[in-house]
């Protein structure tokens, strides 16, 4: 078996803030809860995107 070769990887954000500094609360049969620590949302909807490596982050400081 291979795996799907992806070339960047995925983040997630907060679909309530746009920051990425989401996490995994807990997965449970309803699906898997975040945390956002930005602005304590929490629940399923996240938004995914992906980060290609030959892309400098936009929020580089
Ligand atoms: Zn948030």
């Amino acid at each position: 078996m291979r795996r799907r070769a992806a070339r960047g990887k995925t983040v997630l954000l907060c679909p309530q803030c746009g920051s990425a500094n989401i996490v995994l609360v807990a997965g449970s049969i309803t699906g898997q809860v975040y945390h956002c620590r930005q602005c304590d949302y929490v629940g399923s909807l996240v938004f995914e995107t992906e980060l290609r490596e030959d892309d400098p982050p936009k929020d580089a400081p």
